[in-house]
């Protein structure tokens, strides 16, 4: 399962941070998940919840903020919310397109104890 190893991978992440931090609990965490990145949100939940048992955000709250995304027209520099990489320009129809935002899955912030 996809989403289950990047649950595993966010929880590293953020156990390297509490690490740094002297920290040995985290209260809350945000993570940034593109609509273009391939994750499905619902699952991704659920992996977290498998995720961060026996870790250091056992007792964190969480909130996965979706990115809308979003990509500039090379033909005309129109910026526009896409759902996929091959929907054409709205304005002038052209394809050739550069994604500004949405294929990232980040960790955005987490808040320690
Ligand atoms: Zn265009």
């Amino acid at each position: 399962m996809h989403e289950l190893s990047i649950a595993v991978n966010i929880v590293e992440m953020i156990e390297e941070n509490a690490e740094r931090e002297k920290a040995h609990n985290v209260d809350k965490f945000e993570i940034d998940v593109g609509t273009l990145s391939g994750v499905v949100i619902d699952a991704l939940e659920f992996a977290l919840e498998e995720a961060v048992k026996d870790s250091v955000c056992s007792k964190a709250v969480w909130k996965i903020n979706k990115i809308e995304a979003k990509a500039k027209c090379r033909k005309c520099g129109h910026v526009y919310s896409v759902d996929d990489y091959f929907s054409p320009c709205p304005k002038c129809m052209g394809f050739g397109k550069e994604i500004l935002q949405g294929k990232e899955i980040q960790l955005k912030s987490i808040t320690v104890e």
